[in-house]
């Protein structure tokens, strides 16, 4: 019969793959997409929707089109995969056969990375770092928030998805806030003494949300954080702090399909940069947040990028289509206030080792109101862009 090709998860990496591998290989290939939810809600523009700036419809997408594009769609959980047959379970029962597996499942969290934290706290505490329901409750939260009260951050460690995402985060609850909530508070406590595009964040905080904002990083104790979810407090290095909303968001590692598939080395999947194969089988593929790859930020640009170096390579593979030499890019976008954007990005190559960066680029900080708009309308655009090329 035809090679069969099986991809678990339909996010950033996983629609991407499935989608360019069945239009790529017009029929020659059997494609089957794994996916639990009817409809995947961007992670990419949630912090927009918090800030209101975007509906929670805006960031929706559905597999209908994918499905008429020829990709079988079945949504249901991957709980095992047995490479000596070459097959996946899947919680409803069925056993998928595959040639080349494709997986991109995102990210799970750390157990006990955040002291009284667990999934059982998620409902108080939320982490809004799968977006969807958890995104409509932080915001919902936000938005009860007493006048003058305080929201406070729980920020992760390196390596985790998208790297200045909870600073844009903290940008628009700012933002909210200073319109709804202007005596109103925000604390970040952070594990990292720095993070992505610092200097552009903290200039912007310094003048469009004056006083509101307290970032504490690890030299002023911020590494040392505990939560209780039931009295609503957070204890930042022996200090207690009452607090009205918390998001937590913990420590990250690959999702859990891929530890149960054996490709991780116990936290993230290592992967060939040519191909994105992992290091563990040469018929695995790990895409996106889960890969540990090199260079690139964990990011849905990164996975979509890398989702179409693996979609040429694993059609290569399998019908002798011509393959073209890995080039990766990614760019990050943050909305700091309306019409407020900025930018950090770079381009890579596939090197022996790992994926490498060959060039990169940066907003500035003093840039005028004509660039920082500029720079939003190419957020927006990109948006539109990828995620058609991603759900078609
Ligand atoms: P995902 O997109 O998370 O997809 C994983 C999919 O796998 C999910 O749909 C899940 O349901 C499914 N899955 C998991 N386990 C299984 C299983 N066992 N069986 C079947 N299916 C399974 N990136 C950008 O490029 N630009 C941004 O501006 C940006 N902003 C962000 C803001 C925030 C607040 C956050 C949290 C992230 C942001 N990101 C951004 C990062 C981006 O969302 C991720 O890097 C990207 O989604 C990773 O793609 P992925 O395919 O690895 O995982």
């Amino acid at each position: 019969g035809k090679p069969r090709v099986v991809v678990v998860g339909g996010g950033a990496g996983g629609a991407t793959a499935a989608r360019y591998i069945a239009k790529d290989s017009k029929g020659e290939i059997d494609v089957t997409l794994i996916e639990p939810s009817r409809m995947y809600y961007t992670c990419f523009f949630s912090n927009l929707y918090l800030g209101g700036f975007k509906e929670i419809e805006d960031i929706g997408h559905s597999y209908g089109t994918l499905a008429s594009g020829g990709v079988n769609v079945v949504h249901d959980w991957a709980i095992g995969v047995d490479r000596d047959a070459k097959t996946v379970t899947l919680a409803g029962g069925a056993t998928v056969a595959y040639d080349k597996l494709i997986l991109s499942p995102g990210i799970d969290f750390v157990e006990g990375a955040v002291e009284g934290w667990d999934l059982s706290a998620q409902n108080a505490m939320p982490h809004a770092y799968k977006a969807g329901s958890q995104s409509e409750l932080l915001k919902a939260q936000l938005m009860a928030m007493p006048e003058g009260g305080t929201f406070a951050m729980v920020a992760p460690p390196n390596p985790y998805r998208c790297p200045p995402g909870p600073y844009e985060r903290v940008s628009m609850v700012a933002h909210f806030l200073k319109n709804n909530n202007p005596t109103a508070k925000i604390i970040v406590a952070d594990p990292k003494p720095k993070f992505s595009k610092m200097a552009l964040f903290q200039e912007g905080w310094a003048n469009n949300y004056e006083g509101m904002i307290d970032w504490i990083g690890s030299d002023f104790g911020g590494d040392n954080v505990s939560v209780d979810a039931n009295a609503m407090t957070v204890t930042i290095d022996g200090e207690v702090t009452n607090v009205d909303v918390c998001n937590v968001i913990p420590a990250m590692k690959a999702g859990r399909i891929a530890e149960l598939a054996g490709v991780t080395d116990g936290n993230w999947a290592p992967v060939n940069a040519i191909d994105m194969s992992t290091k563990a089988d040469p018929d695995v593929y790990v895409l996106g947040d889960s890969s540990q790859q090199g260079d690139m930020p964990k990011s849905g640009f990164s996975a979509n990028s890398q989702a179409k170096v693996c979609a040429n390579a694993v059609r290569g593979a399998l019908t002798g289509s011509r393959v073209f030499p890995a080039k990766f890019a990614n760019t990050c976008w943050s909305l700091i206030d309306t019409n407020n954007g900025v930018k950090v990005g770079a381009t890579y190559e596939a090197t022996d080792e790992k994926i490498a960066k060959v060039d990169g680029f940066i907003s500035a900080t003093g840039e005028s109101a004509d660039v920082r708009k500029a720079t939003y309308e190419e957020s927006e655009g990109w948006y539109t862009g990828i995620t058609t090329d991603m759900f078609g």
